[in-house]
């Protein structure tokens, strides 16, 4: 069993194998076996397209409760800047800033306001030239756990710094420490989660060792608390505004927004799984070697695109526009020469190899053969009947012990066809010699 902890789980009561979600996974980490849907841990990136896409609400996100809390002396909530677009009463930041007081917490710390700071630590290492171009957006963890078990070879390419959750979460804590005098421990950080990636990236941090985010609370379990708490809020009153981000911040909730804030000129930025993994194709080929920045979100539109929101995320996105135009351009910066300790990796981001298909090179190359062969047999239709995504993936679960080929429904079919047509000759076979015993004539 593995040791990694995965957000994305299966109900299988619900499941009813339809086999939706094998074909939409990017990492071709479901198969259905004995009617049920299973999950191959080590290839799944936690994205939540299966969650998006079932249509037996079969899949779900493990999030932490919104009482965890309770058991810290101070209480931090990180809102994400696409949290900022999921209700229609939204004057301006400070009413969901006060909302969020209203649910118990001691201080809200803006994770836009950490987005300010990594585009600005980006922007100083790529006129530093420090950086591999075109350099790949280090934000969604889904997308940076898909280059290191599907693109390793463009790990070189990955922003070094830390995604703004968790620059968020290591200065609310430093700052609640040197305001409080509490201990560390002491602290409670609660991130808002707009999707089960991030809930894994805080269980298996990435370019650390140890996340600062206590809990990671799903968006859609704090919304109908939030939204009274709003009502409750407009109808006593907000008083001046404290909110701590600007556009560059706001921005990074939407596709692009990260990008734009790099002021390069040569940039792309793409959402949507299947987007990315074009995107990340086409860098392999070498074909998009003039860009300077590429932002990917394995979510449709960016942050707001995540199956733990609620709000339409085309919705959301033009919500926040809105709202990004009475701010001011950016609220935070980095002082001095040097760039804030709390920003860089300071741990490595390895490859995962849980597409090798051995670890010894020659029985790879023997396994692939094999695959070959078989793929050969197979009928090619890619119809996920067997459970599998295509046939090339069954082919390889054969190899791997995973699977055997009467799996495959036309095998099945042939075989059942070939042992019908055999019994029947034997019946003709045998009826003939009643008839000749017989002594019938033809
Ligand atoms: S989409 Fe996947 S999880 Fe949902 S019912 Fe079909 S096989 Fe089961
Ligand atoms: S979360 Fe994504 S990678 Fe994991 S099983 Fe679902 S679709 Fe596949």
């Amino acid at each position: 069993m593995s040791e990694y902890f995965h957000s994305v789980t299966l109900n299988r009561e619900a499941c009813h194998g339809c086999i939706t979600c094998v074909k939409r996974c990017p990492t071709e980490a479901i198969r259905v076996r004995g009617g049920k849907a299973q999950i191959i841990a080590e290839r799944c990136i936690d994205c939540g397209e299966c969650i998006r896409v079932c249509p037996h609400h079969a899949k779900l996100a493990v999030t932490d409760p919104l009482s965890g809390i309770e058991k810290f002396k101070y209480k931090v909530v990180l809102p994400p800047p696409s949290l900022f677009g999921q209700y229609k009463r939204q004057e301006d930041l400070e009413l969901i800033r006060t909302a969020l007081i209203g649910l118990g917490f001691d201080e809200v710390y803006e994770v836009a306001a950490a987005a300010e700071l990594v585009s600005d630590a980006t922007r100083r290492l790529m006129e530093q030239g420090a950086l591999k171009g075109p350099v790949i957006s280090s934000a969604c963890p889904a997308v940076l756990r898909l280059i290191r078990i599907r693109f390793p070879n463009l790990l070189d390419n990955v922003l070094p710094l830390l995604p703004p959750m968790e620059v968020a979460a290591r200065l609310a804590r430093a700052k609640a420490v040197e305001e409080t005098g509490l201990k560390p421990e002491e602290i409670g950080i609660a991130f808002l989660t707009p999707c089960p990636a991030k809930v894994t990236s805080v269980k298996n941090p990435m370019g650390t060792e140890k996340s600062s985010v206590d809990l990671a609370i799903s968006v859609s379990d704090v919304y109908p608390a939030l939204l009274a708490s709003m009502n409750k809020c407009a109808e006593r009153g907000v008083g001046p505004d404290h909110s701590q981000s600007g556009r560059t911040g706001l921005s990074w909730g939407n596709s692009g927004g990260e990008a734009a804030a790099t002021f390069t000129m040569r940039y792309l930025a793409a959402d949507g799984i299947e987007n990315v993994i074009n995107v990340l194709e086409q860098m392999e080929d070498e074909k998009l070697a003039d860009q300077d920045f590429v932002e990917l979100n394995a979510c449709p539109a960016g942050c707001v695109g995540g199956v733990l929101n609620i709000e339409n995320p085309y919705v959301a996105v033009t919500r926040m526009k809105h709202l990004r135009d009475y701010r001011p351009v950016a609220c935070n910066h980095i002082q001095g020469e040097k760039l804030p300790t709390e920003l860089p990796w300071d741990a490595p981001v390895e490859p995962i190899t849980a597409l090798r298909l051995d670890p010894s090179p020659m029985k790879a190359m023997q396994k692939m053969q094999r695959i070959e062969a078989i793929q050969k047999r197979l009928y090619g239709l890619d119809c996920g009947s067997c459970g599998a995504p295509s046939c090339r993936a069954l082919a390889e679960d054969i190899v791997n012990g995973y699977a055997d080929e009467d799996a495959c429904i036309y095998i099945l079919k042939k075989k059942v066809e070939t042992v019908r047509d055999s019994l029947l000759k034997l019946k003709i076979g045998d009826r003939d010699k009643t008839d000749e015993k017989d002594g019938c004539a033809r």
